[in-house]
């Protein structure tokens, strides 16, 4: 474990010198781990790395950062391993590998390396840019797709298709964000050729209409809790607190006025919408909670599955899309505001049931984990809730097939100034 530590810090120090010399060719990359106690030390023309590689120095963790690394290479079959024990997995070419890290290992094992003799080695560099294993892990990470393959690697290999082929239509600034509305509301991902064979891209509508639900919830939660509750605040009034910003009306003509999130079989990125841009957080988040709701039983059979199961939540269907368009279309004739009020109390309700299912014994006390505390008809907060998106994981994927020299990150045209991911020359298949 020692050595790899200090290979880890050899590989670092190579990536942080290539990166200061060339930053244009590491745009859109994470930094090498360890990156800041390394980037320091490197001051003299001297890397130590006898001192860097000492325990608790650049890693906290006696392995380094293999930890992170450990699955996803035993996934894709370069390694495996049991308890402390890790060995070459069916993959891995080990001459292609003795070549490509030709020398590193020497390196390793002086205690102090001169800085100029790392600067000569940038096909170490995390960039893969002079890589010569890039190829062969392409092949690795994207092999072409057999029958009887796993289905990890065929949704992976073509969810990278998928962001491949849509980097080059869109050249997007953001993967997540972007991307997700293109596949969801236009046309053009419909009808394109190489999207339209990828059984791949239904599913994943079904999964960004799902993200986009949830986010909804997350958001309209951390609202209430962060922004809600000054103090401890009389739960009455933290229920209403909804209520108070929505408008005096019959809930069925709100509906009305939401735009429809589908319009026959053609998919609508309404969350998007100006007019529910500018509402305010509260109302916003319930406008999308809506437009998500508005879906259910509109979905083709390719991407139904993947917005929502019944059969799988059926014991978790409070809350789900399905639920809430029952618990709509059975209130179309009350108030918005007292449909807003019940279904905040519902909220409020299960997240206590939800830390207390959570809730044990620690050091002879009972902590209930939770963010809000509801007694004695109040509300208290323990801490922030975090809200936001679950991650769809494509900007990871897309710093790997950046890695993998398949896409680039370039800086924007002369008068914006926002970078975009392109497509690499060499990145045709
Ligand atoms: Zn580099």
């Amino acid at each position: 474990m020692d050595t790899l530590r200090r290979c880890e810090v050899v590989f670092a120090a190579i990536s942080i010198l290539h990166a200061r010399r060339f930053p244009d060719q590491h745009r859109g990359m994470s930094q090498a781990h360890g990156h800041d106690v390394i980037s320091a030390s490197m001051q003299n023309g001297e890397l130590n790395v006898a001192d860097l590689a000492a325990p608790r120095s650049y890693a906290q963790a006696s392995r380094g950062f293999l930890g992170p690394y450990l699955a996803s290479e035993r996934l894709l079959g370069l390694v495996t391993s049991g308890g402390e024990l890790v060995a070459p997995g069916q993959h891995v070419d080990e001459r292609a590998l003795e070549l490509a890290f030709e020398g590193l290992l020497k390196l390793a094992k002086m205690d102090s390396v001169p800085l100029d003799l790392l600067e000569g080695r940038q096909d170490l560099c995390l960039c893969g840019q002079y890589a010569s294993e890039r190829s062969w892990l392409r092949t690795v990470m994207f092999p072409a797709q057999r029958p009887g393959d796993a289905a990890t690697i065929n949704r992976r290999s073509e969810t990278a298709l998928m962001l491949y082929r849509l980097i080059e239509m869109y050249e997007p600034e953001n993967v997540s964000i972007e991307l997700s509305r293109k596949i969801i509301a236009d046309p053009r991902t419909y009808t394109d050729d190489q999207l339209e064979k990828m059984a791949i891209v239904p599913a994943w509508r079904g999964v960004v209409l799902r993200r986009w639900y949830t986010w909804a919830w997350r958001d309209l939660w951390r609202w209430l809790v962060n922004e809600q509750m000054t103090g401890a605040v009389p739960l009455v009034q933290l229920q209403g607190a909804l209520s108070e910003q929505l408008p005096d009306q019959k809930f069925s003509s709100f509906r009305d006025d939401l735009p429809s999130g589908i319009d026959g079989n053609r998919l609508i990125d309404a969350e998007y919408q100006m007019r529910i841009g500018a509402m305010d957080p509260g109302p916003r988040n319930l406008a999308w909670l809506m437009i998500g709701a508005s879906r259910v039983g509109q979905l083709s059979e390719h991407v139904a599955p993947y917005f929502e199961s019944p059969e799988r939540e059926r014991r978790n269907y409070e809350l789900t899309p399905s639920w809430l368009k029952d618990f709509m279309d059975q209130r179309n004739d009350h108030l918005v505001r007292d449909v807003a009020f019940e279904l905040t109390g519902i909220l409020l309700a299960r997240s206590q049931r939800v830390a207390m299912s959570k809730s044990s014994f620690v050091n002879g006390r009972w902590r209930v984990p939770t963010r809000l505390t509801l007694r004695d008809g109040y509300a208290f907060r323990e801490s922030n809730e975090g809200g936001g998106p679950v991650s769809l994981r494509w900007d990871q994927l897309t710093q790997v097939m950046s890695g993998l020299g398949m896409v680039r990150r370039v800086s924007g045209d002369a008068g914006t100034s926002t970078d975009r991911w392109v497509l690499t020359r060499n990145g045709q298949k």
